[in-house]
């Protein structure tokens, strides 16, 4: 378990890390200020703490990533949360988007195909007082029935196509942001629901994620 301290030297790497976002683009003052919050070396086993504030993806286990800080950011930018919106990610990993959402909301489901990594994230965000999020063990392409509906819906995995039931479960004016492509690269799509049966698509920039598995993913 990683140390629960929040240094001045980790709070001063973090902001370093903010500007660099800022640099690239990322504008959105409530998401810096998230960013800014969060401490992701509490993410890190320990002794790769000295990574937590590059930008960069980093290893956690089961073959899969904390997403670079970047990555966070921008789909979380383009999320749009509001204040009192529902939210839901699919891929909860290492806890640290999950985190960062937590900061714009109180509403967010967190759900997470790897039952290893499920249980090491509850324990984790339980013991840094992120424990507000629900968090849920299954296949996230299938979305949260239960849950729905919801104003966002964040896909940190690269997905084959846009899952129908994502779709199905966004509430009219949601959000679906979500990495889709083949296996080597994956433009980012936001698909907002303007109506019942009334869907519209935006493309972005190419990113490179770990593969979505379940129904609606790679199988
Ligand atoms: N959001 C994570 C974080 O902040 O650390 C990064 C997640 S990692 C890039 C993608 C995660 O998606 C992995 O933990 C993987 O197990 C999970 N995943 C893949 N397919 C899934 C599915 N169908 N449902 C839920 N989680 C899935």
């Amino acid at each position: 378990m990683p140390t629960l301290q929040d240094t001045y030297r980790h709070q001063g790497r973090r902001r370093a890390l903010v500007r660099e976002l800022r640099q690239r683009g990322i504008h959105d003052e409530r998401v810096l200020a998230a960013l800014a919050a969060v401490p992701r070396h509490l993410f890190f086993e320990p002794a790769f703490e000295a990574h937590a504030y590059q930008d960069k993806a980093f290893p956690i286990g089961e073959g899969q990533t904390i997403s670079q800080p970047y990555t966070v950011a921008y789909q979380t930018q383009l999320l749009g949360v509001q204040p009192h919106d529902r939210v839901l990610e699919v891929g909860t990993g290492s806890g640290y988007q999950c985190a960062v959402l937590l900061h714009l909301t109180p509403h967010v489901s967190s759900i997470e195909f790897n039952e290893v990594l499920f249980a090491r994230t509850r324990l984790l965000l339980a013991g840094l007082g992120a424990g507000g999020a629900t968090l849920h063990c299954g296949d996230g392409s299938l979305g949260l029935p239960d849950r729905a509906p919801f104003d966002g819906i964040l896909v940190t995995a690269g997905a084959p196509g846009l899952p129908p039931a994502l779709l199905r479960q966004l509430r009219v004016g949601g959000r679906l942001v979500i990495p889709v492509g083949d296996n080597q690269t994956q433009r980012m799509v936001r698909v907002t629901r303007e109506g019942p049966e009334s869907f519209v698509r935006e493309e972005f920039e190419n990113f490179r994620f770990v593969p979505l598995l379940g129904a609606s993913g790679w199988r």
